[in-house]
């Protein structure tokens, strides 16, 4: 698969807001990318059926080719070839398409779940006959995707979060309608996707037929762009309608994406006009999101509006001794009160602190672990150059060396591609493209932090690339983790999606 094709929803995206919604919808939302040839200047596109192909040529041949010239500069000629697969089930597709309209203009409750189930099953079975993978990019249906680390029993109520808990308490007692949307704030580590995965899994204890899903927004935005790529959008939305609570993790990351933002628009209006019930997060308040329209941000503002601060001393105390009895260790209270005091930064550092004592603890038995040993830990803290937001560890890989097959290789690897929106080939592949080489050198240094491979080893997992240039990528990522938040949290959600 030629690494080109990732320019492609940009054009569709530049298309979007050129054209009017309608046209672009009905024209342009199910047309692929095919390749480009000779050197750059020709570009082969996939259209649905013939008439799609002549109405494009006659009349938005132009606009398309401004949109593409704009991502692939060299193109002078653009060529339309007719799916013949998918024009033989044009027909049936176009029953979908038009099946799925009467969802939005719903009368009854009832009649609306079995309607839209009947849309979803047939866009299934017309995107099953073309061949795609349909949802392939989703989480399955009918399996829930929360962590079953985050519950309400392990979440330790503080001071500063005393307020969100609660409102996250009145939620489960009445989802949908109490408080619709909550919208989450606050920094980074401090409980957030904890909390509404909390919600999840109590709602699902509840509910085990509840229909939930946890998206962080930049999955989202992936998923999007992946369903518009593949020409899935009745399916993708049919999938994002039918949710009954939907859990949206760090929603700051729908900035600057316009065609998402419609298309989440939509999503949000069609569960919230059913009363399903919407969480979201975010890093910060919704009147400080830039780059986001006004429209979605007074949706975001239309529920109740909670906040998570930073935990003061007496907070961090708390949730140090919840902690610390958990894992079954002991600390005296003075080395407690130090690790409050010096860690004052995160709950997600703290964990990591403790982690680290565990740890040392556990592999050291028979030896005491006193002060000396923690002022050791928190002083390496600060020349620490990788935060601690992973807790997980993969034991016994670092002996083996996995093949590209191999299975937590491949969960990383498919994890990065979600996460990024791009193809296994293009990830495992030469381009030298901006976001495929940062994507590409997130993974080398993935293989490297969760799994421990020999950079020999990652090298080979990608065509035989040399072990420096591993190194590099990984010393690039880990200097890029120091200060780059969105960096931290990028690698933080792939973490969270492998699981
Ligand atoms: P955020 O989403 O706000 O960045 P997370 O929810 O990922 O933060 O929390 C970071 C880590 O800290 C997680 O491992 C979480 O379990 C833990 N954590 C956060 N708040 C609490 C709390 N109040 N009680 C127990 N653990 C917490
Ligand atoms: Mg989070």
């Amino acid at each position: 698969m030629s690494a080109t094709l990732d320019y492609w929803p940009l054009v569709l995206e530049h298309l979007h807001k050129t054209l009017k919604e309608s046209a672009y919808k009905a024209w342009f939302s199910r047309v692929a990318f095919v390749k480009t040839t000779n050197s750059g200047r020709k570009i082969v596109l996939l259209v649905p059926n013939s008439f799609s192909k002549k109405y494009i040529e006659q009349k938005h041949k132009p606009t398309l080719l401004e949109s593409i010239k704009k991502y692939y500069p060299q193109v002078i000629h653009i060529d339309l070839e007719v799916d013949k697969e998918a024009e033989s089930a044009d027909f049936q597709k176009n029953r979908v398409l038009s099946q799925e309209l009467p969802i939005k203009k719903q009368t009854s409750p009832k009649k609306n779940k079995r309607e839209k189930q009947a849309a979803t099953f047939a866009t299934m079975a017309a995107a099953e006959t073309v061949g795609e993978e349909v949802g392939s990019y989703l989480p399955k249906k009918n399996i829930n995707n929360l962590n079953p680390r985050y519950t309400f029993d392990n979440f330790v109520v503080t001071a500063n979060n005393e307020f969100a808990y609660n409102v996250a308490k009145a939620v489960v007692d009445e989802p949908g309608k109490a408080y619709n949307p909550v919208f989450l704030h606050g920094g980074v580590g401090l409980g957030k996707t904890h909390l509404i995965q909390a919600i999840g899994q109590k709602l699902l204890e509840k509910n085990p037929s509840f229909n939930i899903k946890y998206t962080p927004m930049e999955t989202f935005v992936s998923q999007f762009m992946i369903a518009v790529r593949k020409g899935q959008m009745p399916y993708f939305k049919n999938y994002y309608r039918s949710i009954d609570l939907l859990l949206i993790d760090d929603v700051q990351f729908i900035a600057g994406k316009e065609s998402t933002q419609n298309e989440f628009f939509h999503t949000f209006n069609s569960l919230s006009q059913e009363s399903k019930q919407i969480i979201f997060t975010s890093d910060r308040h919704p009147g400080e999101l830039n780059g986001v329209a006004d429209r979605l941000i007074s949706r975001f503002n239309s529920g109740v509006t909670v906040d998570i601060s930073q935990p003061d001393l007496e907070a961090r105390i708390a949730i140090l001794n919840d902690k610390i009895e958990r894992a079954n260790i002991q600390l005296t209270d003075f080395q407690i009160q130090q690790i409050a005091e010096r860690v004052d930064t995160n709950i997600r550092e703290l964990e990591g602190i403790l982690n680290k004592i565990c740890a040392k603890i556990k592999f050291n038995p028979g030896q005491e672990f006193g002060n000396k040993e923690l002022a050791e830990i928190l002083n390496a803290r600060t020349a620490s150059s990788v935060p601690a937001y992973s807790t997980k560890t993969v034991p016994g890989f670092s002996q083996k060396l996995p093949g590209p097959s191999s299975v937590a290789a491949d969960k990383y690897l498919y994890a990065v591609c979600r996460h990024f929106g791009l193809d296994r080939d293009d990830l495992l592949g030469v381009s030298r493209q901006k976001d495929i080489s940062l994507a590409r050198q997130v993974l080398m240094y993935l293989y490297k932090r969760e799994l421990d491979l020999s950079y020999p080893a990652i090298g080979r997992l990608f065509g035989n690339r040399d072990h420096t240039t591993v190194m590099h990528a990984a010393k690039k990522i880990t200097a890029m983790l120091e200060s780059d938040t969105k960096m931290q949290e990028q690698v933080q959600i792939i973490c969270q999606t492998v699981g």
